[in-house]
């Protein structure tokens, strides 16, 4: 497949399945337009990277749908400079999309083994510098880092983390999946030291969070 081609894909998949379903955000959809899906997706399923679902990357983990990773950075509110914890990097990304849109990143994941190569495709396509990737558990956050313009979580926790409402900054928002075998997306807000504002963005199936946020038969 050419480059063209592939550009020609990526313009039609944001077109089709993000523009058209409402995500609105011009920045968001140039980002989607630029990062090169089909590197983040195993070999054997290339031709299925601009595809309108979501793809098993190993070790129980998924890449997400791309109308999913639109409508969270959306709902994130990524300005250029923001500091942005991602839980559940995975294959790196959206990762990707928030390092494009100019954030700086910290992205944590469980999964020793999904670390390195998604690190290495980041470097490779020159998001190395806005990104700090590491194995860790995304129920704590990143105290070190914190506060967070924004927190992204890519798995599933049974209810919201409260060390996760804490690193945000104030009016900071995180994107996060609750619950079990019936998930909602949410966006909680800080619109204070201690006032949150939460909302629901859509209804949700995303791996079950590990760690000390996870459910207890999620797997320590
Ligand atoms: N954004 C990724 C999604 C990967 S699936 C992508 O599009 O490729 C969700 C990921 O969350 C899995 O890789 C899983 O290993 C990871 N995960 C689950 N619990 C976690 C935790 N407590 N901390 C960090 N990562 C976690």
């Amino acid at each position: 497949m050419t480059t063209t081609q592939e550009q020609r894909e990526r313009a039609r998949m944001v077109e089709t399945q993000i523009a058209d379903r409402g995500v609105a955000d011009p920045r968001v959809l140039a980002a989607m337009r630029r990062v090169p899906r089909r590197l983040f997706v195993p070999e054997r399923l290339r031709d299925e990277a601009y595809c309108d679902h979501a793809l098993p990357i190993g070790h129980g983990a998924t890449i997400s749908q791309p109308y999913v990773v639109a409508a969270m950075t959306e709902a994130a509110q990524i300005e250029a400079g923001a500091r942005v914890l991602e839980i559940g990097a995975g294959s790196g990304y959206q990762t990707a999309v928030l390092a494009e849109l100019g954030a700086e990143v910290y992205a944590l994941e469980w999964v020793a083994d999904l670390v390195a190569p998604a690190r290495a495709r980041l470097a490779a396509l020159g998001y190395g510098d806005r990104v700090d990737l590491r194995r860790g558990d995304g129920g704590l956050g990143w105290p070190e880092r914190a506060p967070f313009a924004a927190i992204l979580a890519a798995a599933a926790a049974p209810a919201i983390p409260a060390a996760l409402r804490e690193q945000l900054a104030i009016g900071g928002r995180l994107v996060l999946p609750v619950g079990a075998a019936a998930q909602e997306l949410l966006v909680i807000r800080r619109e204070g030291a201690r006032s949150f504002s939460t909302a629901s963005l859509m209804p949700a199936r995303f791996v079950p969070m590990r760690g000390v946020a996870g459910a207890a038969d999620a797997g320590a």
